[in-house]
């Protein structure tokens, strides 16, 4: 891997200071290239815990993973590179909505995708991923003798758990989804197939039900780089039904293979807001308080329990 001369300065600038940089699969694959790790949400939380050991954390993605970041992490500075890269669909649950349900199904435990705000984990029992909605649905239905659970805020991918774990679920509130993957539909992918007839369709879990029927595999952003990863030998082509930046990844990391999007929409215009510029700048002012992404130690304290317990579950 060749770097251009802008990356080779950000390389040699982390190197110099006490920060890491963490990159979500979805980033132009220019700031991958300069990322000391690289993943999804479930494995940026735990490397964010875990490995990331600097004063500083660079978090290349959007704006709810660096508060989870920063919920793990409260002794550590934690950056984000676009303070206006968001996830729209976290922005469909707040607290009042949790409670609301709350109020009217005591009985229940909370479950949160990690894709929700940090007042939204702090409200929660349990968070969990894409990759372990259904093991994490099982195990706390079971821990609290319940048959349902409230989840949100992915419509979607709390009808994918509800499917796999044969638990009820319902959905707060109802209408959340991600605009990138839920756009995806059969006759995106089906005029692809048509090129590449033998290619093998994988698919995230927060595309709609018609998607995840048709499609060969539905995993998280991991599950399909890990797919690709155990199937690329005895197989040429595959159509990837998730954003862009894993496909320019596995494109990279598997050159013998043909990498096909599922449709041009596939691009999340959120996680692209971060730029190699803003990394080189924030490298050189790290103190710059306007980057720094600080959730308030009351609601850091709630959300952490959730999140650590997703943790300990997904072990
Ligand atoms: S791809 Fe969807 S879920 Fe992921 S950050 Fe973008 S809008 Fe949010």
């Amino acid at each position: 891997m060749k770097l251009n001369q802008l990356q080779n300065e950000i390389v040699e600038l982390r190197n110099q200071k006490d920060v890491t940089i963490l990159a979500h699969y979805y980033q132009e694959l220019e700031i991958q290239e300069i990322a000391d790790h690289l993943g999804d949400s479930l494995g940026l939380s735990r490397i964010a815990k875990e490995k990331a050991k600097t004063k500083y954390i660079i978090f290349a993605g959007v704006l709810f993973m660096a508060e989870t970041a920063s919920i793990l992490n409260q002794d550590k500075h934690i950056i984000i590179p676009s303070l206006e890269a968001c996830c729209p669909l976290a922005n469909f649950l707040n607290r009042d909505i949790v409670n609301q349900y709350r109020k009217e199904y005591p009985e229940l435990p909370v479950i949160t995708y990690v894709n929700s705000t940090a007042e939204v984990k702090a409200e929660s029992d349990i968070c969990c991923t894409s990759s372990n909605s259904v093991n994490i649905i099982k195990k706390i239905s079971k821990e609290f003798g319940v048959e349902e659970v409230l989840f949100g805020p992915d419509k979607n991918l709390a009808e994918y758990a509800e499917e796999r774990s044969e638990i009820s679920v319902i959905k707060m509130p109802g209408k959340g989804h991600c605009y990138v993957h839920s756009h995806l539909n059969i006759d995106d992918i089906q005029e692809v197939r048509e090129e590449h007839p033998s290619a093998q369709v994988l698919v995230h879990p927060e595309c709609e039900k018609s998607v995840r029927d048709y499609a060969d595999y539905i995993g998280s952003t991991a599950g399909i780089y890990s797919f690709v990863e155990e199937h690329h030998t005895g197989q040429k082509d595959f159509i990837i039904g998730t954003e862009k930046g894993l496909l320019d990844r596995l494109t990279v990391d598997f050159p013998k293979n043909k990498f096909n999007l599922a449709s041009d929409g596939l691009i999340c215009e959120d996680m692209k807001k971060n730029k190699l510029e803003t990394i080189k700048m924030l490298l050189e002012n790290l103190d710059n308080e306007r980057y720094e992404v600080k959730v308030p130690e009351d609601i850091a304290k709630k959300a952490y329990n959730p999140i650590e317990k997703m943790l300990k579950f997904s072990t």
